[in-house]
C-alpha cells in the first residue's frame, strides 16, 4: 500500500431517497450532489435504484424532458429501458452496456422500462460539461465493454481507463467510470491516476474502500494523491460497485431541474425554450405528454462546485 493511500481518509456519503415522480413513481437513492460535495471529477449526479420489482413499483416511465450542459450515463445491472431522443435515437439500455447521451446545447429524451423487464436495477449518472464544450452538439453513444479480470474480481470499464482496459468513448474532461465485481472475501488493488478524485458507489457487499467500510447504497469519496486503491469485500456474497473518477472539476456550475448552466440566465433561457417548444427538438414514439418544467424558485439559483 502506498504512503499516500495509507494516509488518505475516505468520506462516506449517504444516499437520500428521492421519488422520480410521474404517474408511475419509482424511488431512487441519490448520493450526488450533496451539500458538502457537489462533484467527483465531472460526475455531478448519481442516482441508484433497485432491485425494483416492476410488478410492484410500476417500473420506470420518464416522459420527454430536456437537458443542457451535461451528459447522461444510463447503466443497468438488470432490466431493460427504452431510450428515445430528439436526435431520432431509439436504443435499448441493457445491463453492462453504456448509453451516453450528450445534452450539450440541447436535447430531449424519454426513458421507459420495457414490458420484458421484471427487475429494474442500475444507476443514472450525469457528467458536467466544461465551459469550452457545454454548448456542443447533442450526441448519443452506445458501447459494450468486455469484462476484464482483476484477480479476485472483474471490471467493466465504460469510460476512461482502468486495469489495462480503455473505453473508446471520448469524454470532454478526463473521466473514469467502471462497474467492479469483487469476489466474496477478496481484496483487489487497482492502479489509479493520482490526479483523479474517486467515488465508489456500493450496490451490494460490505466493501472496504482504502480501509473505510461502505454499506450498500453508500458512496465513498477519496481525494486525489494516491496511486493505488485497495478494495476488500468482507461479505460472503459477491460485491458489486461502480467506481467513478476524474480530476477535480475546476468550475462552479448551476444545476436546476435537468439543466446545467453557469448563470441564472442560462437556466431561465433553457426553461423558456423548453416551455415554448424550441431548441430541444421532439421525441417521437413516446406514448404521452412531455414533462412541463417546474417553476423557478423566487430566490436566485446558487452556483455549486468544489471551488469555494
Ligand atoms: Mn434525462
Amino acid at each position: 500500500m502506498s504512503e499516500t493511500q495509507a494516509g488518505a481518509t475516505v468520506e462516506v456519503l449517504s444516499a437520500r431517497d428521492v421519488p422520480l415522480g410521474g404517474p408511475r413513481a419509482m424511488t431512487v437513492r441519490r448520493t450526488l450532489p450533496q451539500r458538502d460535495r457537489s462533484l467527483i471529477g465531472a460526475w455531478c449526479f448519481a442516482d441508484h435504484y433497485g432491485p425494483d420489482n416492476v410488478a410492484d413499483s410500476g417500473g420506470m416511465d420518464v416522459a420527454p424532458h430536456p437537458h443542457i450542459g451535461l451528459q447522461t450515463v444510463s447503466w443497468l445491472f438488470s432490466g431493460e429501458i427504452e431510450h428515445r431522443d430528439s436526435l431520432g435515437t431509439f436504443a435499448y439500455v441493457r445491463p453492462g452496456e453504456l448509453n451516453l447521451m450528450t445534452g450539450g446545447h440541447g436535447i430531449s429524451h424519454s426513458e421507459v422500462s420495457t414490458e420484458r423487464t421484471t427487475m429494474l436495477h442500475g444507476v443514472q449518472l450525469w457528467v458536467a460539461l466544461p465551459e469550452r464544450h457545454r454548448d456542443s452538439a447533442p450526441d448519443f453513444r452506445h458501447y459494450v465493454p468486455e469484462p476484464v479480470a482483476l484477480g479476485g474480481g472483474e471490471a467493466r470499464v465504460f469510460l476512461g481507463s482502468l486495469a489495462g482496459d480503455t473505453s473508446p468513448v471520448p469524454t470532454f474532461t478526463p473521466l473514469l467510470g467502471a462497474e467492479l465485481h469483487i469476489a466474496p472475501g477478496a481484496t483487489v488493488t487497482l492502479a489509479i491516476d493520482p490526479a483523479y478524485e474517486h467515488g465508489l458507489l456500493v450496490d451490494s457487499g460490505d466493501v472496504d474502500m482504502a480501509g473505510t467500510r461502505l454499506r450498500p447504497a453508500e458512496l465513498g469519496y477519496l481525494g486525489p494523491g494516491g496511486d493505488t486503491l485497495t478494495l476488500t469485500n468482507h461479505a460472503d456474497t459477491p460485491a458489486r460497485t461502480v467506481l467513478l473518477g476524474g480530476p477535480p472539476f475546476g468550475e462552479r456550475i448551476i444545476m436546476w431541474w435537468n439543466f446545467i448552466g453557469r448563470t441564472q440566465e442560462d437556466i431561465e433561457q433553457a426553461r423558456s425554450d423548453w416551455m415554448t417548444g424550441t431548441r430541444f427538438g421532439e421525441v417521437k414514439g413516446y406514448d404521452g405528454e412531455a414533462l412541463p418544467a417546474p417553476e423557478l424558485p423566487h430566490v436566485p439559483l446558487k452556483a455549486r462546485g468544489n471551488v469555494r
